[in-house]
């Protein structure tokens, strides 16, 4: 469905609090962080609705290992049905559903697509599909790192992989892919009215860390680099299209965002 012009919408999907150097390189080992989990409704001018990520699974005490439990706490969930409710919509007012990557609270709220429009054509980069796939179906109990298989494989679900140079979806929406914290990993160019919005995902978790260039210092990211040469990439873009960049797990931005409501 066609809409007037294009806008966003940051969702709540609850959070995790865990320790900061996480998310951001810290020599304090005892400091905290609250890591807020989210998604943003798009309403595209031409393309309709469009769903970026899906946040955690309600059914985490079941489907999350005891590692991902005890390393990253669930302290507030909101599932994907409850947050679109809250905009008086269904999975099947979605038109199109993008995942930045298929980590379980990014791809947490995908098994309520099955059967849907959205879930029939999800966009996920190429190269993190043949990674998370490969990981879901070789891994013991099909989880490998912050890869949960019965999150992403699922008999309702097809994916659209978006090939490693990007895709343009619209003139104001452009889809880029990341080599940093997973094999591929999509960010999104969006043009509102007022001047254009990256939103990188996880490839920078805060501002703090965007700006003082800390890498994370858990054990996702494979190596600095990745993260370095990846920021290199942002701050030119950035630059080039005047954007203002949204990161993937800054509760301060988050919370500032979705009091904002719609963006235009
Ligand atoms: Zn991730």
């Amino acid at each position: 469905m066609a809409m007037k012009k294009t806008r966003v919408r940051v969702l709540d999907l609850g959070n995790m609090t865990f320790s900061k150097k996480e998310l951001v390189r810290t020599p304090d080992e005892a400091a905290m962080i609250v890591s807020p989990a989210q998604a943003v409704l798009i309403e595209h001018h031409e393309l309709g609705r469009i769903l970026y990520d899906t946040g955690n699974d309600e059914a985490w005490e079941a489907t999350y290992s005891d590692d991902m439990k005890a390393t990253y706490p669930i302290t507030k969930l909101v599932g994907i049905e409850e947050a679109l409710a809250k905009e008086g919509l269904t999975v099947d007012d979605i038109d199109l559903l993008i995942l930045s990557h298929l980590h379980f609270d990014h791809a947490g709220g995908l098994r309520h697509f099955e059967g849907t429009r959205a879930g029939g054509q999800v966009m996920a980069s190429e190269t993190e599909l043949h990674d998370a796939l490969y990981k879901a179906y070789t891994a013991p109990g099909g989880i490998s790192g912050a890869y949960i298989r019965p999150l992403y494989c699922l008999p309702g679900i097809s994916f659209q992989p978006v090939p490693d140079e990007g895709m343009k979806l619209a003139d104001d929406l452009v889809l880029f892919v990341q080599k940093c914290h997973t094999a591929g990993l999509v960010g999104m160019r969006v043009k509102l009215d007022g001047g254009w919005v990256i939103f990188c995902s996880d490839t920078v978790y805060t501002r703090e860390a965007y700006e003082q260039q800390l890498p994370p210092g858990g054990a996702i990211n494979e190596t600095d680099d990745e993260f370095f040469e990846n920021l290199k990439l942002l701050k030119i873009m950035e630059q080039t299209y005047q954007a203002e960049v949204f990161f993937g797990h800054d509760i301060d931005q988050a919370t500032a965002w979705q009091a904002k409501g719609w963006i235009e």
